[in-house]
């Protein structure tokens, strides 16, 4: 124990040397009196393994209270690697990356007045959200910038939700963790700022007050030895990259722990930040996920509740208010180049998206805008036609942009040869940094490239894997290695063109959370990706129809 404490101590005046790297001050610049740097010693001693060493004396048994509005991602002044022109290419005011990055601003910030203007309940839940006014702003948006391209096919169509399709959203809520005086002294109710319900939660009468009870990954081997019988379990999940991967094991032990009798579960997300995360579907009772460093202290409480004995006490007040949302209204914007050739070439990218979206998918519908641009400029019609489409996406059910294409424009449709789906793909990459926060939890920083990028051609045609396989030397854009023959969710709704999809696509840990803002885009990534595809768009345009269709 004392060769421990030796270690610790060592390690904290250690760091006090060389400085901590993290964005707080470094400690020993804050005073030069003795007395202060000592205490910051204390300090680091007791942040060595924060949670876990926390003073028994103060508040909720003196740890470190979650919160804060640190970014997810800390991004260093260390840019992202600059594009380099492939020979033959010319600088075009299109592809400029600050160009589209301001675009990928105007996007963002349909979102944040969503937020701002309370368009769905407190404001708590916002976004691009088709159905709503902030989905119709960015696709509007688009129609607009297609006409100013100098296209002058541009048609902004209706989309009317399906009617037995609904839209489930929470319009407010708070998770309090509640007070007792077995926590220490001053122990005042605490809000867990990142708690978000899962669709389609509901409490009859609005609140739900019950224990929590720790179940670590819930696997049915550590559900044997718990009873969550009245009682909100607490399972922590620890994604391998994202959420999209979770979502099979954690909805199924979401669903088995209230089979046992949970009243309520909360998905403890360790992930970067402390962020709000709209994934995960229902459990049968109300669930929340929780963001990492709230969950960090969640689970840090119930490990000194459970040394003093006193577990039991930790309880939790849920208030919420929720919305089914039916008859919804949505548009898309469709803009047609003529070519030679009525064959058609369709270019696709959603414009709905949870909180800002930078990365899902504003990126993706400023790089479509670029293209249009670059395709739209005067000079000679392409050898087939293209077919730009900014869809009302596909997050909300019973609104789906690409089949209300394919059914309100049934000539495009037929003629179309190949479809691109440009979806999440200028996100900066991010690793764990060498630096915590204050209570221990692990911080991320970007690091100079972007998030590796998936490639599905689902025809897998080899004339179109030759031309990707050779995107990272050409233009630098970071594809994964493999070849795939993968499609997304916004693909799928093409499933009635039977030609080659191809879906360009990002899926980094932070999708779907507000973690993927506007400061972890990168703008020699936008224009990597622009560039790329249009050589894509060009050669394919080009091509042998064999080629694109074996
Ligand atoms: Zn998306």
């Amino acid at each position: 124990m004392r060769l421990e404490r030796f270690s610790v101590r060592r390690r904290a005046e250690l760091q006090l040397r060389l400085g901590s790297g993290s964005k707080e001050p470094p400690y020993a610049t804050q005073s030069k009196s003795a007395l202060a740097l000592s205490l910051a010693i204390a300090t680091l001693i007791w942040a060595g393994h924060p949670q876990a060493r926390a003073s028994a004396e103060g508040p909720w048994f003196g740890l470190v209270l979650p919160g804060g509005t640190a970014p997810a991602v800390q991004v260093g002044p260390r840019p992202p690697r600059p594009v380099v022109l492939p020979d033959g290419e010319q600088a075009a005011a299109e592809f400029d990356g600050s160009a589209i990055k301001r675009d990928v601003a105007t996007l963002v910030q349909f979102a944040k007045d969503s937020r701002d203007r309370r368009e769905v309940g407190s404001g708590q839940m916002w976004g691009r959200i088709a159905g709503f006014p902030s989905s119709d702003r960015a696709v509007a948006w688009a129609a607009d910038q297609f006409r100013q391209a100098g296209i002058k096919d541009v048609r902004v169509q209706p989309i009317a939700q399906e009617a037995r399709a609904s839209l489930w959203l929470p319009l407010n809520w708070k998770v309090t963790l509640l007070a007792d005086p077995a926590f220490g002294a001053g122990t005042t109710d605490l809000v867990l700022s990142s708690a978000l319900p899962v669709g389609p939660s509901q409490i009859a009468g609005g609140t739900l007050t019950a224990p929590l009870v720790y179940v670590g990954a819930a696997s049915p081997a550590v559900l044997n030895h718990i009873d969550v019988k009245g009682k909100i379990a607490v399972q922590l999940v620890v994604p391998q990259g994202h959420m999209l991967f979770e979502r099979g094991s954690v909805d199924a032990r979401s669903e088995e722990l209230v089979k046992r009798g949970a009243v309520g579960v909360f998905n403890l997300i360790r992930l970067p930040g402390n962020e709000l995360s709209r994934d995960f579907t229902d459990c049968g009772n109300p669930c929340f996920n929780i963001g990492g460093r709230d969950g960090w202290f969640l689970e840090a409480l119930l490990d000194r509740a459970a040394a003093a004995g006193v577990q039991d006490k930790v309880r939790v007040r849920i208030d919420l208010a929720t919305e089914t949302f039916r008859g919804l209204k949505a548009t898309n914007a469709v803009a047609v180049i003529p070519g030679r050739s009525p064959e058609t070439l369709v270019l696709n990218a959603h414009a709905d998206g949870w909180f800002e979206g930078a990365g899902d998918n504003a990126d993706g519908l400023a790089v479509l805008v670029a293209l249009a641009r670059h395709f739209g400029k005067a000079g000679a019609p392409p050898e087939r036609t293209l077919v730009f489409v900014a869809s009302a996406g596909h997050h909300t059910p019973g609104i789906n942009g690409p089949r209300s294409f394919v059914a309100a424009n049934t000539d495009l449709a037929r003629q179309a040869v190949m479809l691109v789906n440009i979806e999440h793909v200028a996100q900066r990459n991010f690793s764990p940094a060498r630096t915590t926060s204050k209570d221990g939890y692990r911080e991320a920083v970007a690091d100079s490239g972007e998030a590796p990028i998936a490639v599905g051609v689902t025809n897998n045609s080899r004339f179109l894997q030759a031309l990707i396989d050779r995107g990272p030397a050409t233009h630098g854009v970071n594809f994964i290695s493999a070849p795939s023959t993968f499609q997304s969710g916004e693909t799928g709704g093409w499933a009635e063109l039977k030609v080659a999809k191809v879906s360009v696509m990002q899926a980094p840990p932070l999708y779907h959370t507000t973690g993927e803002v506007l400061d972890v885009i990168s703008a020699p990534g936008l224009e990597r990706i622009a560039r790329f595809l249009s050589g894509f768009v060009t050669a394919a345009g080009r091509a042998a129809g064999a080629d694109l269709n074996p």
